[in-house]
């Protein structure tokens, strides 16, 4: 069990994803928006110490944490502190791609496998990219960003087979709603054929990925017509055969 910890590195973000109020304000917290301080890190992940549960540590809540000026310096502190897991169980990285190097790529990597820590203590990167053409990119994301981001997350694969790791394992994930439903399956051909060429498998799920293992999740829109954007991801799921279950909702009833 343990805690979820949200440690936000910054409230800002680089694209507009139209189902995201993020990208639509332009404050959050009530406060201009802001990166976070060195200092305010530092006394964060100390603090860590004293919270009595396993600790999952995510640096993200709202914004996009990879556009911090200081992202990598940041995650690579965290995980010099943690030797022995002593401040955090495990780390997730939620990320929408756009702001990843190889350098990045690299560190992410060997934080991953390093030694003095749990074996799954970074299982995974989560990639938001919800969209196959650079068209749907467009509309979804709002930003003119698909082939920036697929390079990046192609070569964050290669490096990782290259460095022969297997962690972190990638979620894939695809926010299914009118404008891309249509490109779902291209969207896992696609990603299917470079983990295969990779020598790797991948899963794909309705739900969020509960297996330590490279998958795509296509996920179902959160919004005002709920109904309608569940119909819409189960009807998606079934003809892509990702699920033989009946009814218009496939998330389980505490999924978001
Ligand atoms: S990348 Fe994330 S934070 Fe930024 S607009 Fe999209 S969903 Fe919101």
């Amino acid at each position: 069990m343990g805690v979820n910890v949200n440690l936000e590195l910054t409230d800002r973000c680089n694209i507009r994803c139209r189902m995201c109020s993020q990208s639509m304000r332009e404050e959050a917290h009530g406060q201009p928006m802001r990166h976070m301080a060195w200092e305010t890190w530092r006394a964060a992940l100390a603090g860590l110490r004293s919270m009595g549960e396993e600790v999952h540590l995510c640096p993200h809540w709202l914004g996009e944490p990879t556009i911090h000026p200081q992202f990598d310096r940041f995650v690579e502190y965290a995980f010099f502190v943690n030797d022995d897991n002593r401040l955090f169980r495990s780390f997730k990285l939620h990320t929408n791609g756009v702001v990843f190097g190889e350098e990045r790529a690299r560190l992410l990597i060997r934080l991953a496998n390093q030694p003095g820590q749990r074996l799954d203590t970074f299982n995974f990167i989560h990639f938001s990219i919800d969209a196959h053409s650079a068209e749907a990119y467009r509309l979804v994301k709002g930003a003119d960003k698909r082939d920036q981001v697929y390079r990046n997350v192609e070569r964050f694969l290669q490096i990782r087979a290259e460095m022969g790791m297997e962690r972190p394992f990638v979620t894939l994930a695809y926010v299914v709603q009118p404008g891309n439903a249509e490109e779902a399956g291209a969207f896992l051909a696609h990603w299917r054929a470079a983990l295969s060429a990779l020598g790797r498998p991948l899963r794909a799920t309705v739900d969020w990925p509960d297996q330590a293992a490279d998958t795509v999740y296509l996920r179902p829109l959160n919004c005002g017509e709920q109904a309608e954007a569940d119909r819409l991801h189960a009807e998606v799921c079934r003809a892509l055969g990702l699920t033989t279950a009946a009814g218009d909702r496939l998330r389980g009833a505490e999924s978001f």
